[in-house]
């Protein structure tokens, strides 16, 4: 009894699913929406099909205990990006160049296809069956927008002498992590080339001329031990060094001799 209830339900499931699928094709041979989606598919697909996530992998041994516990697996991931920073940024445009593509397929999905929906209909469905179906299908055979991916795999690794214990770390890093890692380097390097570039400048603008103006204003005398240019080498000195931001303006420079400018170094001495 129970298993010809059963039978008798699947028979129905069964019908139910030919009924289905039959409604579908029909719907799907008279689609005017369905058509033009068709077209731009077949146009688009090859252009916007996703490609494999951008990878790498690294693994670092280390000697000793202590050095791996302190290892630091995102500072290395850092250096990892910059090095090859080339070949990802290659990689990253090609699939930047994908969703474009997809972002022109979306625009004319929009403007050729999504307007088409609900415009066609058959005497052998039923219009609002034939428009229900039509909308399944439609964001059935939509194609998928690419979503860039990145596995990047890292780890670090300290087995102990003769190999009696061994500890490992990992982490992978998404495709988030690397877009925000390369331009925190991207940044990071324009601020150290604007600072070289602003360094240069101060020395280049310590002229013959200022040279001159400082030595005369100094008594051509070191200002630290009296020293002059018969008893010593006298250099121009930045009393506030370039690379701590000092100008090379005359209320910045001084007469010093050698032996008290190599002594001063970077630090600041009145
Ligand atoms: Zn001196």
């Amino acid at each position: 009894m129970v298993a010809a209830i059963l039978l008798v339900v699947g028979v129905i499931a069964g019908a139910r699913a030919a009924l289905r699928r039959r409604t579908r094709r029909r719907v799907a041979e008279s689609s005017a929406a369905l058509e033009m989606l068709g077209r731009l598919n077949h146009r688009f697909e090859e252009a916007v099909a996703p490609l494999p996530p951008i990878s790498f992998s690294f693994e670092v041994r280390l000697d000793s205990k202590p050095k791996f516990d302190a290892f630091d697996l995102g500072r290395r991931f850092r250096e990892e990006v910059l090095q090859r920073e080339q070949a990802i940024v290659e990689q990253m445009d090609v699939r930047r160049q994908v969703l474009r593509h997809y972002l022109d397929y979306e625009a004319r999905v929009g403007a050729e296809a999504l307007p088409r929906l609900g415009r066609s209909e058959r005497a052998d469905v039923a219009k609002t069956r034939f428009d229900a179906v039509e909308e399944q299908l439609f964001t059935e055979i939509l194609l998928e927008r690419p979503t860039p991916q990145a596995r990047i795999v890292g780890v670090a690794r300290y087995t102990s002498p003769q190999g009696r214990n061994s500890y490992e770390k990992s982490y992978i890093w998404g495709f988030d992590d690397l877009r925000q890692e390369l331009g925190l380097a991207r940044e990071d390097r324009e601020r150290r080339s604007t600072t070289q570039f602003l360094r240069d400048r101060e020395r280049s603008l310590l002229t013959p001329k200022i040279r001159i103006d400082v030595l005369q204003r100094d008594g051509r005398r070191c200002r630290a031990c009296g020293a002059t240019a018969d008893d010593a080498t006298l250099h121009i000195d930045h009393i506030i060094p370039i690379s701590r931001g000092g100008l090379t303006e005359m209320s910045n420079l001084q007469v010093l001799c050698q032996s008290c400018n190599l002594g001063k170094s970077n630090r600041f001495v009145g």
